[in-house]
């Protein structure tokens, strides 16, 4: 496909093996790169593998596939009620109601949220419904999860140790969360 070429919602751009997936597309379960946003296809050359990106006017609305980044409102035992305030690194305002059921956390068995996510946890997630109010998401991925958090008992910002685990350091205090990679990493404005 060429550069400026105009595509739309699912339209093919390229198969997994030619380039890389960038902002506005998303990999089908064939391995196709496809459009998940409307507007002209760009390749990014810099890098040792192409990337492509579309480049779009956005009304910012959710797609399946897009990367966002919310608050953890609300802890229930199967479900957790999360407030979307970036969406593909883009700020939307107001922000997205969303939900994620507990089978839909991690690759590993969940028994109950309190073990994965806590109430103002800060989490990187992926739209798998965007038709659905709220929307719906899931954090299987390595790189999903949460991307930062704060000590339960005095609010210092907490630190990774070790997979799955923060831990405070101020006063010690160890917390089990389903942790992304890239914790600690993500540019997010905290305003
Ligand atoms: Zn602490």
């Amino acid at each position: 496909m060429k550069d400026k070429q105009i595509v739309f919602p699912s339209d093919f751009i390229a198969v997994e093996e030619e380039l890389l997936q960038g902002e506005g597309t998303y990999v089908d379960e064939e391995h196709n790169i496809r459009a998940s946003n409307i507007g002209e296809v760009f390749t990014d050359r810099q890098k040792y593998r192409a990337k492509v990106f579309i480049k779009t006017k956005r009304v910012n609305i959710p797609k399946v596939g897009n990367y966002v980044i919310g608050t953890v409102e609300r802890v229930q035992k199967y479900n957790l009620l999360i407030k979307v305030f970036y969406i593909n690194g883009r700020e939307v305002h107001p922000p997205y109601s969303a939900i994620m059921h507990i089978t839909k956390a991690s690759n590993e068995y969940v028994e109950s949220y309190d073990e994965a996510y806590a109430a103002g946890d800060i989490i990187k997630a992926k739209v798998i419904d965007a038709h659905s109010i709220p929307i719906q998401l899931e954090t299987k991925d390595r790189e999903l999860g949460v991307v930062f958090s704060w000590c339960s008992r005095c609010g210092e910002p907490a630190q990774k140790s070790g997979k799955n685990r923060l831990q405070c350091p101020e006063c010690g205090l160890k917390m089990s969360r389903k942790t992304s990679i890239t914790y600690g990493k993500e540019k997010v404005n905290l305003n």
